[in-house]
């Protein structure tokens, strides 16, 4: 028997029981083993009649002082009881269960759970009960004794079905369950094995073995994905490639074509990137910082410094308008090195220009080529690519099937983050890549003033910006996407620019930028802000991440409360770019919760202590994101809370692929097995075991 079949190798799930399951993403065995509840709930705490409240529901210890059944209009059955605790009386029914009649009959004593009426005498409505015997203890699975698992149901199937269902699954096939951690790990991190933890997941007894169950599957959790990670980087370092080398002249140049000093922080990044690209295989890094550190810069040294070496430079951005800057950017600051071509390949470069793009690229007339997803598309052939730089944003796979070449072999690789990653999420999400810092920003510049402003003081604010801008200053006015679905609180950017056109700032130059407009629209609108020709530029989320134009110095964001911190954060870096005051309006008329996020940002600037505040207030859900561009599915970790957990997750893992690098041990058989179907799961195609 195997845990990959069907479900209906279950006792008691048929072909309709499996139909109801699928709905619930459930197919075989091993999903109905792993059927994760949304809660425990405690039912150890017992109510009496009297202590009860209404519109609530309890369990009181009751005996039935009597019981009948009789037919209502329709011929539907009802069974009323009558039941009797220390404190008083109470009144149940049911419906459509005539036989509880005899199962429940007077002189029972049970534990009766449900929703109270309270009128002038007490009522449960349909409650679900568990007999208790002579010796106080009740029967089956202790359901109102314990803490119990309340699963995500459906119409069909509701949770005390699933419970009963799980509970047979791990009593049939618990002993089958591979181990991924041997007896002397198990001991070593003090985890029960994993048909005691199923056990303890789904019947708990006590707190005590639901935590410990708990624990073990965050350790399965945490320890697989990293030994998939360490056969990651045992391949990386296995490839053997030349490395890089430059004269001290050759720095010096690339060093000299920047308008400015590199700050150290930028300094000792470039220096680790380098000593990575000197290296004889091939680099695997992320580079992180917080907005307006210089990011940029760092990768231009590291571009400029694989070109001048003979290789070909793929840069990947995440939108158009980022790719069309980035390769100005690169153009203007590289100009003195002479690099050959530095091009743009996005989807709008099509037909003739496209084809002959494609030939330089494969001829090696381009040395370096900026791009968004246009830069996977098929018949694009490096001649040499030896450098492909990604923005954290995209997925996993985009990111490998960029660095892989051809042959098989890797090419270096420069994840870039445009937001702030704490370092147990990065550890999590990139443990697959060394990580360099940027610390400190460029210059003496001021913070970014950031303030709350609620509805009523919003013509007030109105009037302080539009003085500021007929002084010259230009303003981004931020307002949530584009939904026509959702509700009326998501005003769409050209309703805000029209009314602001019409009133605060009528006679001032207002472009609008959105996501539906096509992208060289887009461009030309965002370049006219950038130029000067509009002062003000109401925009979705599209300027999010990384556009850079320093005369911009005020920012309004419209229902800021529909923003995550990091995203607020990461916009308000498009600001204070230059050396003026700049400053961030946070517009909100919402209630106290949002408004204790957004205060937040007033107080704290650091993009780190940000984020870290993001993820617990928003708890994973923060990670959706990030999630699906990492490694990781995680359902049990919580990158925050378990940081010790997956460093010694870590530890482990890598000292046990250092032991078996292949797997090969008989008794890695079952880690070896759940890291395949994790790949499997990833796409992680070249993690191959064994
Ligand atoms: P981010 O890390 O947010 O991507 P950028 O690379 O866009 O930051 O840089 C932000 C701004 O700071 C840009 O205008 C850039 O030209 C400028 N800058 C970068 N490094 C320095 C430096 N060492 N000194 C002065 N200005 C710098
Ligand atoms: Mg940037």
């Amino acid at each position: 028997m195997n845990l990959d079949a069907p479900v209906t190798g279950v006792n008691g799930v048929g072909p309709a029981i499996s139909g109801f399951l699928r709905e619930l993403g459930i197919y075989t065995v091993r999903d109905l083993l792993f059927h994760v509840p949304n809660r425990h709930e405690d039912r150890r705490e017992r109510e009496t009649f009297e202590s009860i409240r209404g519109g609530e529901s309890g369990i009181v210890l009751a005996e039935v002082t009597h019981i009948h059944a009789r037919r209502i209009r329709g011929g539907r059955s009802v069974v009323e009881a009558k039941l009797k605790d220390e404190t008083g009386t109470a009144k149940a029914i049911w419906f459509h269960q005539p036989y509880l009649v005899r199962s429940i009959a007077v002189g029972t004593r049970a534990l009766f759970r449900g929703k109270v009426k309270r009128s002038a005498n007490v009522e449960m409505l349909n409650p679900e009960f568990e007999v208790v015997r002579g010796d106080n203890r009740t029967k089956g699975f202790g359901k109102f004794d314990g803490l119990v698992p309340v699963y995500p149901g459906t119409g069909k199937i509701n949770t005390s079905r699933l419970r009963k269902l799980i509970g047979e699954a791990v009593e049939e096939y618990g002993a089958q369950i591979p181990e991924i951690l041997r007896e002397k790990d198990l001991s070593f991190f003090n985890l029960p094995k994993i048909e005691t933890t199923l056990r303890w997941f789904h019947q708990p007894t006590s707190g005590e073995e639901l935590r410990s169950a708990l624990c073990r599957l965050k350790m399965d959790e945490a320890y697989t994905l990293q030994v998939a990670i360490a056969l990651l980087r045992q391949r990386q370092i296995q490839q053997q490639r030349e490395g890089f080398s430059w004269s001290r002249t050759t720095l010096q140049e690339i060093a000299r074509c920047f308008p400015f000093e590199l700050t150290p922080g930028q300094k000792k990044a470039v220096k680790e990137i380098l000593a990575d690209l000197a290296r004889g295989h091939p680099m695997h890094r992320l580079l992180q910082g917080d907005v307006g550190s210089g990011k940029t810069a760092v990768a231009a040294f590291a571009v400029a410094a694989v070109v001048l070496s003979g290789g070909q430079v793929a840069f990947m951005a995440p939108t158009e308008i980022l790719a069309q800057q980035l390769n100005q950017v690169l153009s203007d600051v590289l100009a003195p090195l002479n690099l050959g071509r530095i091009e743009l390949l996005t989807g709008a470069v099509k037909g003739r220009a496209r084809s002959e793009l494609l030939s330089r690229i494969e001829g090696q007339e381009s040395s370096v080529v900026v791009g968004t997803h246009a830069l996977l598309s098929p018949g694009l052939e490096f001649c040499n690519l030896r450098l492909a730089i990604v923005d954290e944003q995209h997925r996993f796979g985009v990111r490998q099937r960029l660095e892989l070449r051809p042959d098989g072999s890797l090419v270096d690789l420069l994840v870039m983050s445009a937001t702030p990653i704490p370092r147990s999420v990065a550890l999590t999400l990139f443990g697959d890549l060394d990580h360099s810092v940027i610390k400190g920003k460029p210059g003496a510049r001021p913070a970014v003033q950031t303030r709350y402003v609620p509805r009523d003081k919003i013509s007030d604010l109105l009037i302080f910006v539009r003085e500021k801008v007929e002084a010259g200053e230009r303003v981004f006015v931020i307002c949530p996407r584009v939904e026509e679905a959702e509700g009326s609180d998501l005003r769409a950017a050209v309703e805000v620019a029209s009314r602001l056109s019409k009133g605060a700032f009528s006679g001032l130059s207002i472009g609008v930028l959105h996501g539906r407009l096509p992208d060289g629209e887009k461009r030309r609108i965002f370049e006219d802000f950038r130029r000067g020709n509009l002062s003000v530029l109401v925009s979705t989320v599209v300027v999010e991440v990384g556009v850079d134009v320093p005369e911009a110095t005020l920012m309004i964001i419209v229902d800021a409360h529909q923003f995550g911190l990091a995203q607020l954060h990461q916009l308000r870096g498009r600001v204070g770019r230059g050396a003026k005051k700049s400053f961030c309006f946070l517009l909100s008329g919402s209630e106290d919760v949002d408004k204790e996020r957004l205060l937040l940002m007033t107080r704290v600037s650091d993009g780190f202590e940000i984020a870290e505040e993001d993820l617990r207030l928003r708890g994973t859900g923060a990670l959706l994101g990030l999630r699906q561009h990492g490694l990781s599915d995680q359902l049990f970790i919580d990158p925050i809370e378990d940081q010790e957990l997956i460093a010694a997750a870590r530890a482990h893992a890598f000292k046990r692929v250092e032991e078996d690098p292949g797997l090969q041990d008989p008794e890695n058989q079952g880690l070896r097995e759940a890291v395949v179907a994790l790949a499997k799961r990833k796409g992680l195609g070249f993690l191959r075991v064994g």
